[in-house]
Protein backbone atom coordinates (compact mmCIF):
# COMPACT_ATOMS: atom_id res chain seq x y z
CA UNK A 1 0.00 0.00 0.00
CA UNK A 2 1.20 3.40 -0.56
CA UNK A 3 -0.60 7.23 0.08
CA UNK A 4 0.00 9.64 -2.70
CA UNK A 5 -1.13 13.40 -2.99
CA UNK A 6 -1.04 15.69 -5.84
CA UNK A 7 -1.55 19.60 -6.07
CA UNK A 8 -1.45 21.89 -8.55
CA UNK A 9 -0.86 25.57 -9.29
CA UNK A 10 -0.85 26.55 -5.88
CA UNK A 11 1.82 29.12 -4.08
CA UNK A 12 2.85 26.76 -1.77
CA UNK A 13 2.51 23.04 -3.16
CA UNK A 14 4.84 21.41 -1.42
CA UNK A 15 3.76 22.44 1.87
CA UNK A 16 0.22 21.39 1.21
CA UNK A 17 2.00 18.21 0.10
CA UNK A 18 3.34 17.73 3.01
CA UNK A 19 -0.15 18.04 4.86
CA UNK A 20 -1.73 15.63 2.45
CA UNK A 21 0.81 12.96 3.32
CA UNK A 22 1.03 13.55 6.87
CA UNK A 23 -3.30 12.47 6.84
CA UNK A 24 -1.93 9.86 4.63
CA UNK A 25 0.71 8.34 6.83
CA UNK A 26 -1.35 5.45 7.84
CA UNK A 27 -1.01 4.12 4.44
CA UNK A 28 2.97 3.69 4.72
CA UNK A 29 5.45 4.03 7.03
CA UNK A 30 8.77 3.31 5.55
CA UNK A 31 9.72 6.41 3.18
CA UNK A 32 8.22 8.93 1.63
CA UNK A 33 9.21 11.63 -1.06
CA UNK A 34 8.13 14.53 -3.22
CA UNK A 35 8.67 16.43 -6.41
CA UNK A 36 7.48 19.99 -7.31
CA UNK A 37 7.78 21.40 -10.17
CA UNK A 38 7.91 25.45 -11.49
CA UNK A 39 7.59 25.47 -15.07
CA UNK A 40 10.89 24.54 -15.90
CA UNK A 41 12.73 22.22 -13.94
CA UNK A 42 11.40 19.11 -11.14
CA UNK A 43 12.98 19.03 -7.62
CA UNK A 44 13.27 16.21 -5.66
CA UNK A 45 13.53 15.65 -2.13
CA UNK A 46 12.97 11.88 -0.58
CA UNK A 47 13.68 9.80 2.54
CA UNK A 48 13.14 6.36 4.44
CA UNK A 49 11.47 7.22 7.63
CA UNK A 50 7.54 9.30 8.45
CA UNK A 51 6.66 12.38 7.17
CA UNK A 52 7.09 14.01 9.91
CA UNK A 53 10.97 13.77 9.77
CA UNK A 54 11.45 14.14 6.67
CA UNK A 55 10.69 17.37 5.46
CA UNK A 56 11.93 20.89 6.68
CA UNK A 57 12.43 24.21 6.30
CA UNK A 58 15.52 23.01 3.91
CA UNK A 59 13.91 20.88 2.20
CA UNK A 60 10.93 23.26 1.36
CA UNK A 61 13.26 25.98 0.22
CA UNK A 62 14.23 23.10 -2.45
CA UNK A 63 10.69 22.51 -3.54
CA UNK A 64 9.99 25.01 -5.34
CA UNK A 65 7.25 25.72 -8.04
CA UNK A 66 3.25 25.55 -7.96
CA UNK A 67 3.07 21.98 -8.55
CA UNK A 68 4.02 19.16 -6.06
CA UNK A 69 3.07 15.21 -5.78
CA UNK A 70 3.95 13.40 -2.63
CA UNK A 71 4.32 9.62 -1.44
CA UNK A 72 4.13 7.05 1.62
CA UNK A 73 5.78 4.41 0.65
CA UNK A 74 5.08 0.78 2.45
CA UNK A 75 6.62 -2.37 0.24
CA UNK A 76 4.27 -5.14 -1.45
CA UNK A 77 6.48 -5.54 -3.84
CA UNK A 78 10.66 -4.64 -4.15
CA UNK A 79 12.47 -4.08 -0.93
CA UNK A 80 12.30 -1.22 1.76
CA UNK A 81 14.82 0.80 0.97
CA UNK A 82 15.75 4.38 0.13
CA UNK A 83 16.45 3.33 -3.69
CA UNK A 84 13.01 2.40 -3.66
CA UNK A 85 11.68 5.63 -1.95
CA UNK A 86 9.20 7.47 -4.64
CA UNK A 87 9.05 9.58 -6.54
CA UNK A 88 11.24 8.25 -9.25
CA UNK A 89 12.06 10.55 -11.52
CA UNK A 90 13.26 10.53 -15.11
CA UNK A 91 14.43 12.40 -18.07
CA UNK A 92 13.50 11.35 -21.09
CA UNK A 93 12.10 12.64 -24.35
CA UNK A 94 8.43 14.38 -22.52
CA UNK A 95 10.76 16.26 -20.88
CA UNK A 96 11.57 15.41 -16.32
CA UNK A 97 8.83 13.06 -15.53
CA UNK A 98 8.36 12.02 -11.82
CA UNK A 99 6.07 9.28 -10.98
CA UNK A 100 4.39 7.63 -7.73
CA UNK A 101 1.93 4.91 -7.89
CA UNK A 102 -0.21 3.02 -4.86
CA UNK A 103 -0.73 -0.55 -6.01
CA UNK A 104 0.74 -3.78 -7.60
CA UNK A 105 1.53 -4.62 -11.03
CA UNK A 106 0.96 -8.28 -11.54
CA UNK A 107 2.96 -8.35 -14.47
CA UNK A 108 5.92 -6.49 -13.83
CA UNK A 109 8.36 -9.11 -13.57
CA UNK A 110 7.81 -10.47 -17.21
CA UNK A 111 7.96 -7.00 -18.41
CA UNK A 112 11.15 -6.12 -16.49
CA UNK A 113 12.85 -8.40 -17.64
CA UNK A 114 12.41 -8.19 -21.36
CA UNK A 115 13.12 -4.30 -20.58
CA UNK A 116 16.32 -5.55 -19.19
CA UNK A 117 16.97 -7.85 -22.05
CA UNK A 118 16.64 -4.72 -24.68
CA UNK A 119 19.12 -3.07 -22.69
CA UNK A 120 17.35 -1.08 -19.72
CA UNK A 121 18.99 0.20 -16.52
CA UNK A 122 16.94 0.39 -13.50
CA UNK A 123 17.37 2.55 -10.70
CA UNK A 124 15.48 0.09 -8.14
CA UNK A 125 13.63 -3.14 -7.41
CA UNK A 126 10.06 -1.41 -7.72
CA UNK A 127 7.68 -2.51 -9.96
CA UNK A 128 6.48 0.85 -10.48
CA UNK A 129 9.88 1.65 -12.48
CA UNK A 130 8.51 -0.67 -15.51
CA UNK A 131 5.99 2.13 -16.13
CA UNK A 132 8.52 4.94 -16.72
CA UNK A 133 10.75 2.50 -19.03
CA UNK A 134 7.85 1.82 -20.74
CA UNK A 135 6.80 5.00 -21.22
CA UNK A 136 10.29 6.42 -22.09
CA UNK A 137 10.10 4.30 -25.22
CA UNK A 138 7.25 4.85 -26.84
CA UNK A 139 6.87 6.48 -30.11
CA UNK A 140 3.80 9.11 -29.84
CA UNK A 141 4.70 12.95 -29.27
CA UNK A 142 2.42 13.33 -26.96
CA UNK A 143 2.99 12.49 -23.10
CA UNK A 144 -0.79 11.35 -22.61
CA UNK A 145 -1.15 9.12 -25.71
CA UNK A 146 2.41 7.51 -24.78
CA UNK A 147 0.87 7.45 -21.33
CA UNK A 148 -2.42 5.79 -22.34
CA UNK A 149 -0.41 3.37 -24.52
CA UNK A 150 2.52 2.40 -22.07
CA UNK A 151 -0.66 1.77 -19.21
CA UNK A 152 -2.28 -0.61 -21.70
CA UNK A 153 0.31 -3.02 -21.31
CA UNK A 154 0.63 -3.10 -17.40
CA UNK A 155 -1.44 -5.05 -15.47
CA UNK A 156 -3.03 -5.16 -12.03
CA UNK A 157 -3.51 -2.48 -9.42
CA UNK A 158 -2.37 1.13 -10.40
CA UNK A 159 -3.59 4.71 -8.58
CA UNK A 160 -0.56 7.08 -10.33
CA UNK A 161 0.61 10.71 -10.45
CA UNK A 162 2.82 11.85 -12.46
CA UNK A 163 4.60 15.29 -12.06
CA UNK A 164 6.12 16.85 -15.60
CA UNK A 165 7.89 20.64 -15.34
CA UNK A 166 4.18 22.21 -15.81
CA UNK A 167 1.39 19.42 -15.33
CA UNK A 168 -0.06 17.27 -12.61
CA UNK A 169 -1.40 13.93 -14.07
CA UNK A 170 -3.66 11.37 -12.12
CA UNK A 171 -4.52 8.19 -13.18
CA UNK A 172 -6.38 5.09 -12.33
CA UNK A 173 -6.51 1.48 -13.30
CA UNK A 174 -9.46 0.74 -15.65
CA UNK A 175 -10.38 -2.31 -12.55
CA UNK A 176 -10.29 1.06 -10.12
CA UNK A 177 -8.77 -1.14 -7.23
CA UNK A 178 -7.36 1.30 -5.47
CA UNK A 179 -8.86 4.94 -4.82
CA UNK A 180 -7.98 8.62 -6.05
CA UNK A 181 -9.87 10.87 -5.51
CA UNK A 182 -10.13 14.47 -7.00
CA UNK A 183 -10.74 17.70 -4.66
CA UNK A 184 -10.34 21.52 -5.03
CA UNK A 185 -8.53 24.39 -2.81
CA UNK A 186 -9.61 27.80 -4.39
CA UNK A 187 -7.98 27.64 -7.83
CA UNK A 188 -6.22 24.59 -7.34
CA UNK A 189 -6.84 20.92 -8.32
CA UNK A 190 -5.95 18.40 -5.54
CA UNK A 191 -5.60 14.00 -5.94
CA UNK A 192 -4.93 11.88 -3.22
CA UNK A 193 -6.02 8.19 -2.22
CA UNK A 194 -8.38 8.94 0.56
CA UNK A 195 -10.04 12.91 0.90
CA UNK A 196 -8.90 12.89 4.86
CA UNK A 197 -5.52 14.37 3.13
CA UNK A 198 -8.83 17.07 1.45
CA UNK A 199 -10.25 17.79 4.89
CA UNK A 200 -6.80 18.93 6.01
CA UNK A 201 -5.81 21.82 3.87
CA UNK A 202 -9.25 23.04 3.59
CA UNK A 203 -10.10 21.13 -0.42
CA UNK A 204 -13.82 20.43 -1.25
CA UNK A 205 -13.83 16.68 -2.34
CA UNK A 206 -15.30 16.37 -6.24
CA UNK A 207 -15.44 13.14 -7.51
CA UNK A 208 -13.23 9.85 -7.77
CA UNK A 209 -11.02 9.56 -10.68
CA UNK A 210 -12.98 6.91 -12.66
CA UNK A 211 -11.42 3.63 -13.20
CA UNK A 212 -9.65 3.92 -16.55
CA UNK A 213 -9.55 7.83 -16.51
CA UNK A 214 -6.24 9.83 -16.69
CA UNK A 215 -6.69 13.58 -15.49
CA UNK A 216 -4.59 15.72 -16.92
CA UNK A 217 -4.18 19.18 -14.79
CA UNK A 218 -2.30 22.77 -16.16
CA UNK A 219 -2.28 25.70 -13.94
CA UNK A 220 -6.75 25.94 -13.52
CA UNK A 221 -7.45 23.85 -16.01
CA UNK A 222 -8.20 19.73 -15.76
CA UNK A 223 -8.49 18.00 -19.06
CA UNK A 224 -9.99 13.67 -18.62
CA UNK A 225 -9.38 11.20 -20.78
CA UNK A 226 -11.40 8.00 -20.56
CA UNK A 227 -8.32 5.86 -21.82
CA UNK A 228 -8.13 2.41 -20.23
CA UNK A 229 -11.33 0.07 -20.34
CA UNK A 230 -11.56 -3.44 -18.38
CA UNK A 231 -14.24 -5.90 -18.60
CA UNK A 232 -15.20 -5.34 -14.60
CA UNK A 233 -14.41 -2.94 -11.59
CA UNK A 234 -12.59 -4.55 -9.36
CA UNK A 235 -12.83 -2.24 -6.31
CA UNK A 236 -10.67 -3.04 -3.24
CA UNK A 237 -13.05 -4.32 -0.39
CA UNK A 238 -9.94 -4.35 2.18
CA UNK A 239 -9.89 -0.45 1.73
CA UNK A 240 -13.28 -0.26 3.64
CA UNK A 241 -12.73 -3.41 5.93
CA UNK A 242 -9.12 -1.90 7.12
CA UNK A 243 -6.48 0.16 4.97
CA UNK A 244 -8.86 3.26 4.58
CA UNK A 245 -9.20 6.07 7.52
CA UNK A 246 -12.69 5.86 8.58
CA UNK A 247 -13.18 9.35 7.96
CA UNK A 248 -12.46 8.97 4.49
CA UNK A 249 -14.54 8.71 1.29
CA UNK A 250 -13.72 5.94 -0.42
CA UNK A 251 -15.06 4.53 -3.87
CA UNK A 252 -17.96 7.34 -3.08
CA UNK A 253 -18.52 6.10 -0.02
CA UNK A 254 -17.68 6.93 3.68
CA UNK A 255 -15.21 4.15 5.01
CA UNK A 256 -16.77 4.68 8.71
CA UNK A 257 -20.73 4.06 7.43
CA UNK A 258 -19.68 0.99 5.80
CA UNK A 259 -17.90 -0.31 9.37
CA UNK A 260 -20.50 0.56 11.47
CA UNK A 261 -22.74 -1.45 9.35
CA UNK A 262 -20.25 -4.12 9.26
CA UNK A 263 -20.40 -4.27 13.01
CA UNK A 264 -24.01 -4.37 12.72
CA UNK A 265 -24.69 -6.79 10.50
CA UNK A 266 -22.02 -8.96 12.64
CA UNK A 267 -24.04 -8.30 15.38
CA UNK A 268 -27.13 -10.40 13.59
CA UNK A 269 -25.79 -12.55 11.86
CA UNK A 270 -23.48 -13.93 15.26
CA UNK A 271 -24.93 -12.76 17.91
CA UNK A 272 -23.60 -13.75 21.38
CA UNK A 273 -24.76 -13.44 25.44
CA UNK A 274 -22.34 -10.89 26.68
CA UNK A 275 -21.54 -8.06 29.17
CA UNK A 276 -19.30 -5.86 27.13
CA UNK A 277 -18.58 -5.24 23.51
CA UNK A 278 -14.69 -3.90 23.75
CA UNK A 279 -12.61 -3.14 19.94
CA UNK A 280 -9.32 -3.87 19.38
CA UNK A 281 -8.62 -0.57 18.87
CA UNK A 282 -7.86 1.05 16.16
CA UNK A 283 -8.86 -1.08 13.72
CA UNK A 284 -11.76 -2.63 15.62
CA UNK A 285 -14.20 0.26 16.87
CA UNK A 286 -15.98 1.56 14.27
CA UNK A 287 -17.37 -2.15 13.86
CA UNK A 288 -17.35 -1.87 17.72
CA UNK A 289 -19.91 0.55 17.96
CA UNK A 290 -22.32 -0.51 15.27
CA UNK A 291 -21.89 -4.25 17.09
CA UNK A 292 -23.03 -2.39 20.62
CA UNK A 293 -25.56 -0.32 18.89
CA UNK A 294 -27.41 -3.20 16.86
CA UNK A 295 -27.01 -6.00 19.85
CA UNK A 296 -27.72 -3.51 23.05
CA UNK A 297 -24.56 -4.64 25.06
CA UNK A 298 -22.56 -1.74 25.95
CA UNK A 299 -19.25 -0.85 24.36
CA UNK A 300 -16.30 0.25 26.52
CA UNK A 301 -12.42 0.58 25.57
CA UNK A 302 -11.25 -2.22 27.95
CA UNK A 303 -8.15 -2.21 25.46
CA UNK A 304 -6.07 0.95 25.39
CA UNK A 305 -3.57 1.36 22.95
CA UNK A 306 -0.38 3.25 22.65
CA UNK A 307 -0.54 5.34 19.76
CA UNK A 308 3.38 5.98 19.45
CA UNK A 309 3.49 2.63 18.25
CA UNK A 310 3.54 2.25 14.38
CA UNK A 311 1.14 -0.55 13.21
CA UNK A 312 2.59 -3.09 14.32
CA UNK A 313 2.18 -5.51 11.53
CA UNK A 314 4.33 -3.20 9.05
CA UNK A 315 7.30 -4.09 10.91
CA UNK A 316 8.76 -6.28 8.76
CA UNK A 317 10.72 -8.53 11.34
CA UNK A 318 8.49 -11.42 13.08
CA UNK A 319 10.24 -10.77 16.24
CA UNK A 320 9.49 -6.96 16.67
CA UNK A 321 5.98 -7.97 15.42
CA UNK A 322 5.38 -10.48 17.95
CA UNK A 323 6.30 -8.40 21.06
CA UNK A 324 4.74 -5.37 19.26
CA UNK A 325 1.03 -6.37 20.94
CA UNK A 326 1.97 -6.03 24.29
CA UNK A 327 3.85 -2.71 23.76
CA UNK A 328 0.70 -1.56 22.06
CA UNK A 329 -2.22 -2.72 24.03
CA UNK A 330 -3.26 -2.52 27.63
CA UNK A 331 -6.03 -3.86 29.25
CA UNK A 332 -7.90 -2.22 31.50
CA UNK A 333 -8.61 -4.67 34.34
CA UNK A 334 -11.11 -2.92 36.54
CA UNK A 335 -13.70 -2.88 33.51
CA UNK A 336 -12.65 -6.69 32.36
CA UNK A 337 -13.12 -8.48 35.50
CA UNK A 338 -15.59 -11.03 35.76
CA UNK A 339 -17.10 -9.88 32.44
CA UNK A 340 -18.00 -12.12 29.43
CA UNK A 341 -16.38 -10.01 26.75
CA UNK A 342 -17.19 -9.41 22.87
CA UNK A 343 -13.41 -8.48 21.37
CA UNK A 344 -14.27 -6.88 17.89
CA UNK A 345 -11.26 -6.80 15.35
CA UNK A 346 -11.35 -6.30 11.51
CA UNK A 347 -9.37 -9.37 10.60
CA UNK A 348 -7.58 -12.64 11.23
CA UNK A 349 -4.33 -12.59 9.09
CA UNK A 350 -1.91 -15.17 11.04
CA UNK A 351 -3.54 -15.45 14.48
CA UNK A 352 -0.87 -14.53 16.97
CA UNK A 353 -2.73 -10.74 17.46
CA UNK A 354 -5.62 -12.30 18.22
CA UNK A 355 -4.12 -15.18 20.61
CA UNK A 356 -2.47 -12.36 22.77
CA UNK A 357 -4.94 -10.30 22.86
CA UNK A 358 -7.47 -13.24 24.15
CA UNK A 359 -5.02 -14.31 26.65
CA UNK A 360 -4.41 -10.70 27.53
CA UNK A 361 -7.80 -10.36 28.04
CA UNK A 362 -8.14 -13.58 30.11
CA UNK A 363 -5.42 -12.75 32.35
CA UNK A 364 -6.81 -9.04 33.00
CA UNK A 365 -9.80 -11.32 34.81
CA UNK A 366 -12.52 -11.51 32.02
CA UNK A 367 -14.51 -14.81 32.35
CA UNK A 368 -15.63 -15.42 28.73
CA UNK A 369 -13.62 -13.96 25.66
CA UNK A 370 -15.93 -14.44 22.56
CA UNK A 371 -14.17 -12.92 19.05
CA UNK A 372 -16.25 -11.22 16.60
CA UNK A 373 -14.46 -10.18 13.52
CA UNK A 374 -16.16 -7.75 10.65
CA UNK A 375 -14.52 -9.82 7.54
CA UNK A 376 -14.84 -12.58 5.89
CA UNK A 377 -11.97 -15.54 6.79
CA UNK A 378 -8.47 -14.71 5.09
CA UNK A 379 -8.24 -17.29 2.61
CA UNK A 380 -5.52 -15.84 0.07
CA UNK A 381 -2.99 -12.92 -0.24
CA UNK A 382 -3.25 -10.17 -2.70
CA UNK A 383 -1.31 -9.11 -5.79
CA UNK A 384 -2.76 -5.68 -5.90
CA UNK A 385 -0.88 -3.47 -3.62
CA UNK A 386 -2.34 -5.04 0.09
CA UNK A 387 1.05 -6.33 2.22
CA UNK A 388 -0.44 -10.38 3.24
CA UNK A 389 1.83 -12.76 4.10
CA UNK A 390 1.49 -15.75 2.00
CA UNK A 391 -0.88 -18.24 1.83
CA UNK A 392 0.82 -20.83 3.92
CA UNK A 393 1.02 -18.11 7.01
CA UNK A 394 -2.88 -17.34 6.24
CA UNK A 395 -4.57 -19.22 9.23
CA UNK A 396 -7.51 -19.77 7.56
CA UNK A 397 -6.35 -20.82 4.21
CA UNK A 398 -5.64 -24.63 6.36
CA UNK A 399 -7.87 -24.09 9.38
CA UNK A 400 -11.33 -24.13 9.70
CA UNK A 401 -13.42 -21.01 11.88
CA UNK A 402 -13.29 -24.02 15.09
CA UNK A 403 -10.00 -24.55 14.58
CA UNK A 404 -9.07 -21.25 14.62
CA UNK A 405 -11.12 -20.52 17.43
CA UNK A 406 -8.90 -23.49 19.55
CA UNK A 407 -5.86 -21.64 18.09
CA UNK A 408 -6.77 -18.44 19.50
CA UNK A 409 -8.05 -19.69 22.66
CA UNK A 410 -11.62 -17.80 22.43
CA UNK A 411 -14.93 -19.06 23.69
CA UNK A 412 -16.55 -18.14 20.56
CA UNK A 413 -15.09 -16.98 17.01
CA UNK A 414 -17.84 -15.29 14.19
CA UNK A 415 -16.49 -13.70 11.27
CA UNK A 416 -18.57 -11.22 9.14
CA UNK A 417 -20.41 -13.18 5.68
CA UNK A 418 -19.02 -11.85 2.58
CA UNK A 419 -22.80 -10.85 1.44
CA UNK A 420 -22.88 -9.42 4.60
CA UNK A 421 -19.77 -7.45 4.27
CA UNK A 422 -20.84 -6.45 0.60
CA UNK A 423 -24.34 -5.27 1.95
CA UNK A 424 -21.91 -2.88 4.42
CA UNK A 425 -20.08 -1.57 1.60
CA UNK A 426 -23.27 -0.60 -0.06
CA UNK A 427 -22.35 -2.03 -3.66
CA UNK A 428 -22.54 -4.43 -6.16
CA UNK A 429 -20.65 -7.48 -5.26
CA UNK A 430 -19.25 -7.73 -8.34
CA UNK A 431 -18.02 -4.22 -8.75
CA UNK A 432 -15.06 -5.08 -5.90
CA UNK A 433 -12.19 -7.51 -5.55
CA UNK A 434 -13.18 -9.84 -2.69
CA UNK A 435 -9.99 -12.16 -3.79
CA UNK A 436 -8.44 -12.32 -0.16
CA UNK A 437 -11.82 -13.78 0.97
CA UNK A 438 -12.67 -16.42 -1.78
CA UNK A 439 -9.41 -16.67 -3.92
CA UNK A 440 -10.93 -15.53 -7.14
CA UNK A 441 -8.50 -13.02 -8.27
CA UNK A 442 -10.34 -10.61 -10.95
CA UNK A 443 -7.05 -10.79 -12.88
CA UNK A 444 -5.20 -13.82 -14.15
CA UNK A 445 -1.89 -13.31 -14.26
CA UNK A 446 0.32 -12.60 -17.05
CA UNK A 447 3.15 -14.13 -16.46
CA UNK A 448 1.71 -17.30 -15.77
CA UNK A 449 2.01 -19.49 -19.32
CA UNK A 450 -1.52 -21.04 -20.84
CA UNK A 451 -0.89 -24.45 -18.79
CA UNK A 452 0.71 -23.40 -15.48
CA UNK A 453 -1.73 -24.16 -12.26
CA UNK A 454 -3.00 -20.70 -11.93
CA UNK A 455 -2.86 -19.98 -8.36
CA UNK A 456 0.47 -21.89 -7.56
CA UNK A 457 2.33 -19.95 -10.45
CA UNK A 458 0.88 -16.74 -8.91
CA UNK A 459 2.24 -17.10 -4.99
CA UNK A 460 5.57 -18.58 -6.99
CA UNK A 461 6.08 -15.28 -8.60
CA UNK A 462 5.13 -13.09 -5.78
CA UNK A 463 6.84 -15.35 -3.25
CA UNK A 464 10.09 -14.45 -5.94
CA UNK A 465 9.17 -11.06 -5.99
CA UNK A 466 9.13 -10.44 -1.72
CA UNK A 467 12.78 -12.32 -2.10
CA UNK A 468 14.32 -9.90 -4.38
P1 LIG B 1 -2.28 -11.33 12.79
O1 LIG B 1 -1.57 -11.40 14.07
O2 LIG B 1 -1.34 -11.67 11.66
O3 LIG B 1 -3.52 -12.15 12.74
O4 LIG B 1 -2.67 -9.79 12.52
C1 LIG B 1 -3.96 -9.32 12.72
C2 LIG B 1 -3.97 -7.81 12.84
O5 LIG B 1 -3.32 -7.22 11.73
C3 LIG B 1 -5.39 -7.25 12.89
O6 LIG B 1 -5.51 -6.49 14.07
C4 LIG B 1 -5.51 -6.37 11.67
O7 LIG B 1 -6.10 -5.13 11.99
C5 LIG B 1 -4.11 -6.16 11.19
N1 LIG B 1 -3.98 -6.26 9.73
C6 LIG B 1 -4.68 -7.01 8.88
N2 LIG B 1 -4.25 -6.88 7.62
C7 LIG B 1 -3.23 -5.98 7.65
C8 LIG B 1 -2.38 -5.40 6.66
N3 LIG B 1 -2.46 -5.75 5.39
N4 LIG B 1 -1.46 -4.51 7.07
C9 LIG B 1 -1.35 -4.18 8.35
N5 LIG B 1 -2.12 -4.70 9.33
C10 LIG B 1 -3.06 -5.60 9.00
Amino acid sequence: MCGIFGIANHSDPARMAYLGLYALQHRGQESTGMSSSDGNQVYTHKAMGYVADVYDEDVFAKLKGSNAIGHTRYSTAGESSEGNAQPIVVKCTYGTVALVHNGNLINAVGLREELERQGAIFQSTSDSEVILHLLARSQTHDLLDALAETLAKVQGAFSLLLLTEDALIGVRDPNGFRPLSIGKVNGSYVLASETCAFDLIGATYLREVEPGEIVHIRGEELRSVKALHAPRLAKCIFEHVYFSRPDSIVFGRTVQTSRDLMGRILAEESPVDADLVVPIPDSGVSAAIGYSQKSGIPFAFGLIRNHYVGRTFIEPKTTIRHFGVKVKLNPIKELLTGKRVILIDDSIVRGTTSRKIVKMVRAAGAKEVHMRISCPPTLSPCFYGIDTPTKKELIASSHTVPEICKYIEADSLAYLSLPGLIRAVGGKGNEFCTACYTGQYPLDFADIGPDAKAEDRQLDLWEASLKE
